[in-house]
């Protein structure tokens, strides 16, 4: 039977009118039994975090989710941290249970279970990961937990690539590299999976994509883009031309909200509505 309860949830970032995630929750809640929970976007400025985090607590918001540029600074008012959000430094979701903000990352959990749906097993794989910001530290410690044999790290700057590579060291063997230099050249000809985590191809710059030589891959190598919008990014495209196995970030961002709708209500969702919601709102077929 339909709950009658009524809470609240929504996304706070800056900016935020973007997001996909009022409609995909609202659809699912609705779906759910959960028709009177309901999920806002909420615009939120760097300076005003510390008043916003407590206004969802004075409201008794029940969840939100959180985005650009909130994920790692939100940290510092929260009561309490999981494990993978406490590891990779940033949070994109957090549960309040009666005034205590408990701080999750369901980017781990989606990008792993992605994989999985893609039936990659990255148990002893060589993994290449192009950027070192806020994605890349969730994909990083989702490959250490599930034992990547090897994770080489590219990216413009290569000083950052290295501090991410030195940050997880305890967790695995993690290199970073400037992504033009040739040590990361000789790493790109024995990766099983290579994955895009900057922003470049993402929309309105479709055109763009990292400059990796796709050739250098070895035959069957996955290219992974963490990017969703397009669902086929540029770096996709020319993969498929090559003959690669590709995975957009679809099921990603679709599993990552699979995962905190589970954690805002204990229950699963009804993935079938967000990927249909999800579809529609990026317009593919
Ligand atoms: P971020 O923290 O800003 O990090 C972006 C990374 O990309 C940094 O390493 C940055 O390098 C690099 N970069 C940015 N612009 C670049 C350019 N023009 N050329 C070369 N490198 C560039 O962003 P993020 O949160 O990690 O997000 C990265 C992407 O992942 C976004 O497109 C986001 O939408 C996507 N994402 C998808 C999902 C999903 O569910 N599918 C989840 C999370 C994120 P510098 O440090 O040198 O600036």
């Amino acid at each position: 039977m339909a709950s009658t309860e009524i809470k609240n949830f929504g996304i706070i970032g800056w900016p935020v009118g973007h997001s996909l995630s009022p409609k995909m929750y609202q659809a699912a809640f609705k779906s759910s039994g959960f028709p009177n929970y309901n999920y806002i976007a909420m615009p939120i400025q760097a300076g005003r975090l510390m008043l916003a985090v407590d206004g969802l607590k004075g409201l008794d918001f029940r969840g939100i989710n959180v985005t650009i540029p909130h994920k790692t600074h939100i940290i510092k008012y929260l009561d309490s941290l999981d494990a993978d959000a406490r590891i990779i430094g940033a949070v994109n979701t957090v549960v309040n249970d009666g005034g205590m903000l408990t701080g999750y990352n369901t980017d781990v959990t989606g990008f792993l279970a992605a994989l999985a749906e893609a039936d990659f097993m990255p148990e002893d794989s060589n993994a290449v990961i192009l950027g070192s910001g806020g994605a890349a530290r969730a994909v990083l410690w989702g490959l250490c937990k599930r034992k990547a044999g090897y994770v080489t790290i590219g990216a413009r700057n290569a000083e950052k690539a290295k501090n991410l590579a030195a940050d997880f060291k305890r967790y695995g063997s993690i290199e970073g590299y400037d992504w033009l230099s040739e040590e990361f050249k000789e790493n790109l000809k024995t990766a099983d999976i290579l994955i895009n985590a900057t922003p470049l191809g993402m929309y309105p710059d479709v055109i763009s994509m990292p400059p990796v030589d796709l050739k250098l891959l070895p035959e069957g190598a996955l290219v992974y883009d963490i990017v969703y919008n397009p669902a086929k990014t540029k770096l996709l495209a020319e993969a498929e031309k090559l003959g690669f196995p590709t995975l957009s970030g679809m099921s990603m961002l679709l599993l990552q909200g699979k995962e905190s709708y589970r954690l805002f209500t204990g229950e699963n969702p009804d993935v079938d509505i967000m990927w249909r919601i999800l579809k529609q709102e990026l317009k593919l077929k």
